[in-house]
């Protein structure tokens, strides 16, 4: 049967590197919904003004974004898919996040994008707010040094050298800022099932998430 899988935690957990090998397994479809705050992040970011309440309004009101069947990211038409992984995105995206109307628009859109089912959908408030009754909720987390280390090791292969230290406190920064917002903070639901990634491998978390959704 085709099921709906929640998956929330923290930054840098590997939420979207677990739930695409879960989707490409299952046949089902991903929607990484931090790209969709990294979206409207780079939007204010490419506008090169303040973060207003109301100019994130203005912004927000008729901003096209879509995720296509490759996890491809396009905002306004344009592919962004690279250009919403960067540090300065990352903290956007966060700031962002905590506006009720902006929460409101992408909860509306990712609802509709998981209305025919068969998707697995990662973020930090899928299992509380945007799909209750998701069929299986997982809240995926690590150690903040783990998660750092993770981090570090793929911006290297990507050629980037960044602070290790610094990596650790804009991860910090983030989980601070998810969790204690105000409207749908970063939090486990009631029901979702707790696995602690730091001493597993990937392939390891995969196994549990596909034997759970059987
Ligand atoms: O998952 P990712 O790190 O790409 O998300 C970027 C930011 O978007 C998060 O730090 C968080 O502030 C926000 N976000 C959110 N709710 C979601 C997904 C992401 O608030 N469902």
């Amino acid at each position: 049967m085709e099921k709906i899988i929640a998956v929330d935690g923290p930054a840098g957990a590997g939420k979207s590197t677990v739930s695409k090998i879960v989707a490409a397994e299952l046949g089902y479809t991903y929607i990484d919904t931090g790209a969709m705050y990294r979206a409207v992040g780079l939007k204010l970011f490419e506008s090169s003004k303040p973060l207003t309440e109301n100019f994130l309004a203005e912004i927000v009101a008729d901003i096209d974004i879509k995720l296509d069947d490759k996890a491809r990211v396009f905002l306004d038409g344009h592919e962004v898919t690279q250009k919403i992984r960067t540090p300065e995105i990352s903290k956007l995206a966060s700031d962002i996040s905590k506006f009720g109307f902006v929460r409101k628009k992408l909860t509306d859109l990712q609802r509709k994008m998981a209305e025919r089912g068969a998707v697995i959908m990662d973020g930090r408030d899928i299992g509380t707010q945007v799909l209750p009754n998701a069929d299986l909720k997982i809240f995926l987390t690590a150690s903040l040094e783990e998660r750092a280390r993770r981090r570090f090791e793929e911006l290297q292969l990507k050629g980037q050298l960044e602070d290790l230290n610094d990596i650790k406190k804009e991860i910090a920064l983030r989980d601070k800022q998810d969790t204690e917002r105000e409207i749908a903070p970063l939090k486990q639901a009631d029901d979702a099932v707790l696995i602690d990634s730091t001493n597993m491998a990937i392939e390891e978390v995969v196994e549990k998430i596909l034997a759970l959704a059987k």
